[in-house]
């Protein structure tokens, strides 16, 4: 390998793209069989669709648990990975992947971190989530700077007038905290907002105490001086248009999946999917895996418990290759290397 190139990568055995129920579980097999994983995902939080589409609806169909939101499978995954210390890449999309040698590959990412891994497992569902985008023909030459989607950046100076835009549960929490040292306007083009776990009260309060203002209207243009955005253009629900002043945009109008630069990992795909083994998850690259939503097989089934058992077999194939004096099956219930792994002495019933 030529180790000069690649001086600035993070080296690990085994990386996994995607934070969703298939990657996070790959990683706690992975703990378990005693590869050292890392975990890279674009979102600022894991869960992948569970957190994403549908946080607080019951998932009915898990093994053994009769009735679990998206958010709490999320919660109870990150816990299980607890004992592995394992590190996960937020905000962090793998943008180019390539075959080092025989046994290496080479991650590259949108945050310029790069990586050198000896097994990679595609956990990547749909694709990347990614904000989408307000449509404002010239907006973008402000983004990075002034506008910012899905998340607010920390460097927002105190006296800055702040806008968010957008209706749903994540955008109240961002204009709770940005109310907290900035002068803040939510705007939504209708009245009613898309809460699940704040009530309509919550949001008066905010605006009671003078720190919120909540407008609704369509966001239609916006102004500019010197260079710098300066207001946005609107159009409210009495068919007024008028300029607000405004020095930032923070924009959270959902997000979604864009396969994206895996297509160009040079994988086999068809129909977008990655077609695998079913025995090991392994793709047509050896080394490298697909587990989850992203793959395909004869019967797939996009549901999580199939995430589940395919990020296990991808694991002990991997586990097979890195660690071969961990070929016994050892059972967590029984086995008292698992239970140190662990950090638990058995507790039996
Ligand atoms: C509304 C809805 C309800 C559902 N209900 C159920 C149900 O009741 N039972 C059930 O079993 N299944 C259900 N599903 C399906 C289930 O959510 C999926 O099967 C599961 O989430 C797939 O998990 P995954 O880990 O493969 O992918 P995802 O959950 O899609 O996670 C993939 C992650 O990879 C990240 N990613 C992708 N590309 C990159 C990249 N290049 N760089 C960095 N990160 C990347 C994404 O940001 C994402 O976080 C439901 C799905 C939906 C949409």
């Amino acid at each position: 390998m030529a180790e000069n190139r690649y001086s600035d990568a993070t080296h690990c055995q085994a990386l996994i793209i995607g934070a969703g129920p298939a990657g996070l579980f790959a990683a706690f097999q992975l703990g378990l069989l005693e590869v050292k994983a890392q975990i890279i995902d674009c979102l600022p939080k894991a869960g992948g669709q569970c957190a994403q589409l549908y946080p607080d609806k019951l998932i009915y169909d898990l093994p053994g648990i009769p009735a679990c939101s998206g958010l709490e499978l999320r919660d109870r995954l990150l816990q299980q990975l607890e004992p592995f210390h394992i590190s996960i890449h937020y905000k962090t999309q793998v943008t180019a992947l390539e075959q080092i040698d025989a046994a290496h590959f080479y991650v590259k990412t949108s945050q310029a971190h790069e990586f050198i891994c000896q097994k990679i497992i595609i956990a990547a569902g749909t694709g990347a989530f990614l904000p989408k985008k307000l449509k404002l023909p010239g907006l973008e030459q402000y983004e990075g700077k002034q506008v910012f989607y899905f998340e607010a950046p920390s460097s927002i100076p105190e006296s800055a007038r702040v806008v968010v835009y957008g209706a749903d549960d994540h955008c109240f929490e961002m204009v709770r905290e940005l109310s907290t040292k900035h002068s803040v306007t939510w705007i939504y083009r209708r009245d009613e907002l898309e809460l699940v776990r704040y009530n309509p009260s919550d949001l008066d309060s905010l605006v009671h105490h003078g720190q919120v203002q909540r407008i609704t209207a369509q966001i239609r243009g916006f102004t500019c001086n010197e260079g710098r955005l300066s207001g946005f253009e609107l159009l409210d629900s009495q068919g007024e248009e008028y300029v607000l002043p405004g020095d930032y945009l923070i924009a959270s109008t959902g997000l979604s999946p864009q396969l994206g630069p895996i297509a160009h990992w040079g994988l086999a795909m068809q129909q977008k999917l990655i077609p695998v083994h079913p025995g090991t998850f392994v793709t047509d690259i050896p080394g490298i895996y697909a587990v989850g939503d992203i793959n395909t097989y004869v019967g797939k089934k996009k549901l999580i418990v199939c995430g589940f058992h395919e990020a296990s077999l991808a694991a002990y194939d991997i586990g097979s290759h890195l660690n071969p004096s961990r070929q016994e099956l050892l059972y967590t219930t029984s086995s008292s290397k698992l239970q140190e792994l662990l950090g638990v002495k058995n507790r039996s019933h």
